[in-house]
């Protein structure tokens, strides 16, 4: 099958845009990558990066250098409001599924460092404000940009999406979460436990501690949206010792919180229209309880370099490939999360009962897998 490369220009330069940047720049095009921001700079926190995830920074050359100082937990626990343990899935074992933490900044360094070396052009204060099916970017500045395939990846809030009218479904989940990075240290949690990537619940609130290197501590912090005496900055750490007794010593070390984001959930008619392809937050955001919306807004990226650049018929047939073999896996993806985040809404005593039941079927364990586990597409080395 001949090849297909030409011009590429993405709007947004987070995980996804960052991705299909470099993947097509890899693949033979010319691509020119669109950030409003000043910076490409990530937000502080830590991210999950799955067997997926990680064989796309391998396809893209910077595997070794984003997890140079990853921390490799030995188990994910999910403990109760008593402390107990409801579920603990072993992980980084031989044969099994590997999930590595970093930190949120190194990954984006890594895949700017991929999309450089590629060539890439990335320009930073570049608000995009339309993306147009013939072809082309509308830059705030009046510019006017050409290309043959154009990706838009502005995230979840996406306005580029709503133009063009690809939406079909925007949610909120109704939860909100803080995200924190913190200085390792003992007693934090006890010593046997700090290894580990630990899911604390009680009642309707989530307290998520994640190793994410040697010296730094990620914290998420997830409560429903009207938990006004939970949320605010400085942080109600009262509030939340209160859910949390046996976390009182981590919920003391927790600083400022910058922000809270909501949790979202987005679905599109399609993906892509004309020459424009949408990925990542943009056309598939999900809640984050399965760690996988970075990873899927990677895999859909690599998918569609080396759909776009070695796939069958016109640009519309390959892009319409693209869907059809990265869609199924994504959605399901998108509905587990939702429902794992359900789990928040039961009451602590019920719940702990389900996730017993839950841990043991191998059912759950291997749909909750699905995407760690998956191969992305044109993940074989170029
Ligand atoms: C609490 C929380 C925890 C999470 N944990 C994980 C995890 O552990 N593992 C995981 O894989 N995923 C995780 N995710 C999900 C992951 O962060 C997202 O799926 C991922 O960041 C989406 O990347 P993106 O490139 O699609 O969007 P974004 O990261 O939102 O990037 C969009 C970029 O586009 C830019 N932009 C916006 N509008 C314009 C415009 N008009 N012109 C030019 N540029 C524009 C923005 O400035 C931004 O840089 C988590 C999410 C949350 C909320």
């Amino acid at each position: 099958m001949p090849e297909y490369t030409g011009h590429a220009e993405i709007a947004g330069g987070g995980i996804g845009g960052l991705t299909a940047a470099a993947a097509l720049a890899r693949r033979g095009w010319t691509v020119r990558l669109h950030e409003r921001e000043e910076s490409l700079r990530a937000f502080g926190s830590g991210i999950y990066l799955w067997s997926n995830g990680l064989a796309v920074l391998e396809n893209l050359g910077v595997r070794e250098r984003a997890t140079a100082d990853a921390h490799h937990g030995r188990w994910i626990q999910t403990r109760n409001r008593r402390d107990n343990v409801m579920s603990r899935i072993p992980v980084n074992r031989s044969g099994g599924v590997e999930v590595l933490t970093i930190l949120r900044e190194r990954l984006i360094t890594s895949l700017v460092e991929a999309a450089a070396t590629a060539g890439v052009e990335i320009v930073t204060g570049s608000t995009v404000t339309r993306a147009d099916p013939g072809g082309f970017l509308e830059l705030a500045d009046g510019s006017r940009h050409g290309a043959d395939l154009v990706v838009v990846a502005d995230g979840v809030g996406s306005r580029l999406r709503d133009g063009l009218g690809l939406l079909r479904g925007r949610r909120a989940l109704g939860q909100r979460c803080a995200r924190m990075l913190i200085p390792r240290e003992p007693g934090l949690v006890p010593e046997a436990d700090e290894d580990d990537y630990i899911e604390y619940m009680s009642g309707r609130r989530f307290l998520l501690y994640t190793p994410s290197s040697a010296t730094d501590l990620y914290v998420a912090l997830v409560c429903p949206t009207g938990d006004s005496e939970a949320i605010g900055d400085p942080l109600p750490t009262r509030e939340w010792i209160r859910s949390f007794p046996h976390a009182a010593a981590l919920i003391d070390r927790l600083g400022p919180v910058s922000r809270w984001d909501d949790f979202e959930w987005i679905e599109l008619h399609a993906w892509s229209k004309g020459k424009v392809a949408v990925l990542g937050d943009a056309a598939h955001a999900q809640p984050p309880y399965l760690g996988q919306g970075g990873g899927c807004a990677m895999m859909a990226a690599l998918g569609l370099a080396h759909t776009v650049t070695r796939g069958a018929g016109t640009l519309g047939d390959r892009l319409r490939a693209w869907e059809a073999r990265e869609r199924p896996l994504i959605a399901h993806t998108q509905r587990f999360s939702f429902r794992v985040g359900r789990l928040n809404d039961v009451a602590d005593r019920p719940r702990t009962a389900l996730m017993a039941v839950l841990g043991r079927s191998r059912a759950f364990g291997r749909s909750r897998l699905r995407a760690a586990r998956a191969i992305p597409t044109g993940a074989s080395p170029i």
